[in-house]
């Protein structure tokens, strides 16, 4: 029997004026004194070392901002969770803003597909190689077993009996993929970067579409990703939501301006 429980939470914060201010949206699956993330934010080592990390640039490209009481680690230490209770995490990708909390949780099981591992490998200078020295324990997925809403998918065998599926969402790097997660009779779906801001799905001329084009590793497959998710979107029983849109978080988790004090580095 599935008792699975999924919170949406913000593991960090962008910002990169005049863009509004990005979050980092991921998930807590939790089952019993199990949980399994979706992404992981910005780290604790991040925020320790951000030049050694990330990178000056990035971070200047990026405008991340950090702030230690977003970290997942202090997040789920404040609901009662130490770091052995992450048995699982399940990655849409590996952009430093996705993977910086996979270090707060070295014994957790990495899940990610077999091409956006590849592209890791690669010398693709979108990621950060320092965020993964601590040596996260691999698992790759590359069989589309399943299917899901006429989409490819493939079962991610984690601690916990829910039924968690990687949906590749190609594009915005080489091996993103969505995660979806079933919980009752409904998908949560969260879609990673495949899109920046939900309105994408109903403007094709959003502005955003061209820092997203920009950031793609293959556009054109970015694109079918989205229109895949614009058929998708009217399913009745899938809730998407993405990483980046703060419209998508419960309104009870706190805006930037509430957890950013006067010492927090502001981007220039
Ligand atoms: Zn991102």
């Amino acid at each position: 029997m599935n008792s699975e429980y999924i919170r949406h939470a913000n593991f960090g914060w962008l910002h990169k004026p005049p863009l509004p201010p990005a979050c980092c949206h991921c998930l807590i699956v939790q089952a019993g004194h199990r949980v399994v993330l979706v992404d992981t934010g910005i780290g604790t080592h991040d925020i320790a070392q951000p030049d050694r990390r990330i990178g000056r640039e990035a971070i200047a490209a990026a405008g991340f901002i950090f702030i230690d009481s977003v970290t997942a680690k202090s997040c789920l230490e404040q609901a009662g969770f130490g770091v052995s209770a992450v048995t699982d995490i399940v990655l849409t990708h590996c952009d430093p803003d996705h993977v910086g909390g996979l270090s707060d949780f070295p014994e957790a099981t990495v899940h990610v597909s077999s091409e956006e591992r590849a592209n890791l490998d690669s010398d693709n200078s979108r990621y950060s190689p320092a965020q993964f020295t601590h040596g996260p324990h691999w698992r790759l997925y590359e069989t589309d077993d399943s299917e899901f809403f006429g989409l490819r998918s493939r079962r991610v065998k984690t601690s916990i009996d829910t039924d968690i599926r990687m949906v590749p969402l190609f594009g915005h790097t080489l091996g993103h993929c969505g995660v979806a997660i079933k919980s009752q009779d409904r998908w949560t779906f969260h879609v990673g970067d495949a899109y920046y801001l939900r309105a994408e799905l109903t403007d094709d001329k959003h502005p955003i579409a061209q820092l997203a084009m920009m950031r793609a590793d293959d556009d054109r497959l970015r694109r079918e990703s989205l229109d895949s998710l614009r058929r998708l979107s009217k399913q009745p029983n899938v809730d998407l939501c993405g990483y980046h849109d703060t419209s998508e978080l419960p309104a009870m988790v706190p805006k930037l301006e509430d957890v950013a004090s006067p010492n927090t580095p502001q981007p220039s």
